[in-house]
């Protein structure tokens, strides 16, 4: 399985648009984060985790060809807004599957209702096959995806393990029966947006904390805020099994 790092950067991306942080004006490339994303790619099949607003510019940079379905993590735009540049795969392909919680897919029929509307379709319109995700296991291509229930903040969000690769993002809090779900994984992604504490996203040290405790081979953090620091300063204070991804960044496992 290759697994491509499309974006690590939190829901502003780095840099901010105006900002002068140092971070943000950083000519470092490891220092530049799309919004987050990974793709996921094994024997013929092709799937990414969210579609956000920077899915084009990432599917470009990834040449990505064809696109077999979209999981969905939660209904933050960061996450989500990019849906419309399903496009070129939809006319090469026909309806793209995306899979989501139902709440997820709801959000998604109110803010692009015209790529699910059924008469007087807009011909130029994507389409996609919309499929309900529960907390347990479903199927893409020949494969079983185990969903990871958390909390992000107030929001319920999905983590997913595929095989030994598990991707969790926009984590605050996780029951124990979730993090026993990922015993035995070989890469763990998790959110880990700043060092300072957050309501919504673990910082730093609670994304260190779940890692001590699922104890994977490797660990890679995402969804990265500029205030964590400079990419490769960060990745110098941390364990050494733990990296700090950054985009285009490819691992295979
Ligand atoms: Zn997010
Ligand atoms: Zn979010």
């Amino acid at each position: 399985m290759k697994v491509t790092f499309l974006g690590t950067g939190t829901s502003q991306g780095i840099p901010v648009i105006g900002s002068t942080h140092p971070v943000c004006l950083s000519e470092n490339p490891k220092d530049k984060r799309l919004r987050v994303s990974v793709l996921i790619e094994w024997d013929r099949y092709t799937y990414v985790v969210d579609c956000g607003p920077d899915f084009r510019q990432q599917m470009l940079n990834a040449q990505c060809t064809r696109l077999d379905g979209v999981i969905f993590t939660h209904e933050h735009a960061d996450h989500t807004a990019g849906l419309d540049d399903i496009r070129p795969f939809y006319f090469k392909q026909g309806d793209i599957p995306i899979y989501a919680h139902n709440r997820v897919l709801k959000a998604l029929k109110e803010r692009f209702a015209y790529i699910f509307e059924t008469e007087n379709k807009y011909a130029g319109a994507p389409g996609v096959t919309p499929i309900r995700i529960e907390n347990k296991p479903f199927e893409i291509g020949n494969l079983t995806v185990m969903p990871i229930n958390g909390m992000h903040y107030k929001l319920q969000v999905f983590g997913f393990r595929f095989r030994d690769f598990a991707y969790l993002t926009d984590m605050k809090t996780l029951k124990d029966e979730e993090v026993a779900k990922l015993k035995g994984v070989k890469v763990l992604v998790v959110n880990a947006l700043r060092e300072t504490e957050h309501i919504s996203h673990f910082n730093l040290e609670e994304a260190l904390a779940l890692i001590k405790k699922v104890n994977p081979e490797r660990a890679y953090l995402t969804h990265v805020s500029h205030m964590l620091g400079f990419h490769d300063e960060v990745e110098k204070k941390l364990p050494k099994n733990v990296f700090l991804a950054y985009d285009n960044l490819q691992i295979n496992i």
